[in-house]
């Protein structure tokens, strides 16, 4: 029987990095995969196609109107979807190969198929073919991610009706396009379909885009979205889809009810989240308990209730973004091979990847006002930046919030372009507990839209410079 000093089940962000950290330090590491690919959600149908998208239907819809202004004179672009979809398809391709470069590098078994958990230090691994191998670990992490959630008496056939993997895939324009959950997900994949053409409805069951995140900022961005084509009906259920016809009929009504109403769509995208997943795993079995949101529970070390078992990334409690999986899979390595392993989670930035990008780390000001801390905005807008006004993309700002009494960084939101690179030299700052004062006098280059966030930091003691 093959024995390990660990194993780990599920190679997205969370498992492959946890199997490398775990590697580094000595010890003789598997993974266990049930897809044919490695990387998981995040590589396959996750973060990185989604972002081949988002880059490919930017620049299509800059080279159809932002062009033109600044003298470049081309043709009305054509969509060839095929070559879109396939150059995503190339960029799925060489992370994955990536992965694969990688677990080789380190000397880490792949064992190919589905893993269960029998007992401490004992699962089962079978394989497409059904052959079932057992395999012997002194610790198993469970890395097993996420799956989507669906919407009760709502069929996802991935063509008309899909989630975000059909969403990734489409061979054609949709004319209309409903999206059900003004989330990240929702929002990003709207934005790829609008730029490409489609007539994009935003059904969301809040009163507000993004939640969870500062609803100043998002305020803004839901105008600047608005401006861009998108419609929002907030505070708005979908309740059911008829399919029957050859457009969808999709009855809204409003979120406590009544008030129904049916739009007609050519695809309806549900985005309403994603939900842990467990199947197959025998936790239930072996003694590994779960949550009412059936999350496997950890403690602060990731040890799950059974003995020699972690568990991180998405199938536990937390943000569901990849990079959270990733730092809590170098934490459990660190803490199995005797180290000491840690996650900030107040630290952990969030990017909406659109155009303009939301970017954000630490609490928000509804956070604050929640908790009751006495805080201190500063804010600087791009319309103020050198460098945003010369490339003519001044929509946006940053926004700091600071501890009153000792200038400490809380938080940290930017709306802008690049605002996803711009957020970590906040994040560095806050993992250092700095200031706003510190941040505020450290030289940035000129001309940088990074400017901007020094001149919020200089706004929260009121002596911006260039405004
Ligand atoms: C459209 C979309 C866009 C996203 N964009 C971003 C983004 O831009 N940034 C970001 O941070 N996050 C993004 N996310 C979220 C991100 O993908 C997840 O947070 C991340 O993948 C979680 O990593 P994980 O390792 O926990 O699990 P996953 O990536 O879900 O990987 C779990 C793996 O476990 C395998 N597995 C499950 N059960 C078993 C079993 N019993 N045996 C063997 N293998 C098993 C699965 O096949 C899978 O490969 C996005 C998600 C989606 C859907």
């Amino acid at each position: 029987m093959a024995s390990y000093d660990l194993v780990i089940i599920g190679t997205g962000p969370g498992g492959y990095v946890c199997a490398i950290r775990a590697a580094q330090l000595g010890l003789k590491v598997a993974v266990v995969e049930k897809n044919p690919t490695l990387g998981g959600t995040c590589l396959n149908v996750g973060c990185m196609p989604s972002k081949a998208l988002l880059h490919a239907s930017e620049l299509f819809e800059e080279a159809g109107h932002s062009f033109a202004k600044m003298g470049i004179g081309v043709s009305a672009p054509k969509l060839d979807m095929a070559a879109m979809m396939n150059f995503k398809q190339q960029g799925i391709d060489g992370n994955v190969k990536g992965v694969e470069y990688l677990m080789k590098k380190n000397k880490i078994d792949v064992l190919a198929g589905k893993g269960k958990i029998v007992g401490t230090g004992k699962l089962e691994v079978t394989g497409q073919d059904g052959k079932t191998q057992s395999v012997e670990a002194k610790s198993i992490v469970i890395a097993t991610g996420s799956d989507i959630a669906r919407l009760k008496g709502i069929e996802i056939d991935e063509k008309r009706i899909v989630s975000s993997t059909g969403a990734l895939s489409l061979d054609k324009v949709p004319g209309k396009l409903i999206v059900v959950g003004a989330g990240v997900i929702g929002l990003e994949l709207g934005s790829v379909w609008r730029r490409l053409g489609a007539q994009v409805t935003v059904v969301e069951f809040l009163d507000r885009i993004l939640p969870g995140m500062d609803g100043e900022i998002c305020k803004q961005f839901q105008r600047i979205l608005e401006k861009q084509g998108f419609a929002f009906k907030l505070g708005a259920k979908v309740t059911a889809i008829d399919s029957s016809g050859k457009q969808l009929k999709v009855s809204v009504e409003a979120a406590a009810g009544g008030n129904p109403e049916t739009l007609e769509a050519d695809v309806v995208l549900v985005a309403i989240g994603r939900v842990p997943y467990t199947e197959g795993l025998g936790l239930k079995e072996a003694g590994v308990a779960l949550d009412e949101r059936g999350r496997v529970v950890i403690d602060d070390h990731f040890a799950t209730s059974l003995k020699g078992v972690y568990a991180i990334g998405d199938v536990v409690k937390g943000p569901m973004l990849a990079h959270k999986a990733e730092d809590e899979g170098v934490a459990v390595a660190e803490i199995i091979a005797g180290k000491a392993g840690h996650v900030n989670y107040d630290v952990i930035p969030g990017v909406v990847y659109t155009t303009p990008e939301v970017s954000s780390v630490g609490k928000t000001e509804e956070d604050l006002k929640n908790a009751g801390v006495d805080y201190t905005v500063g804010k600087f807008p791009f319309t103020a930046n050198g460098r945003s006004k010369v490339n003519q993309t001044t929509d946006g700002f940053v926004k700091i919030l600071a501890d009153t009494k000792t200038d400490r960084v809380l938080g940290v939101h930017i709306i802008g372009r690049e605002a996803g690179e711009m957020i970590h030299e906040a994040a560095v700052l806050m993992e250092f507990g700095g200031s706003a004062e510190d941040l505020a006098r450290t030289c940035h280059a000129h001309p940088t839209r990074s400017e901007a966030i020094k001149e919020a930091a200089l706004a929260v003691g009121k002596r911006a410079i260039h405004m």
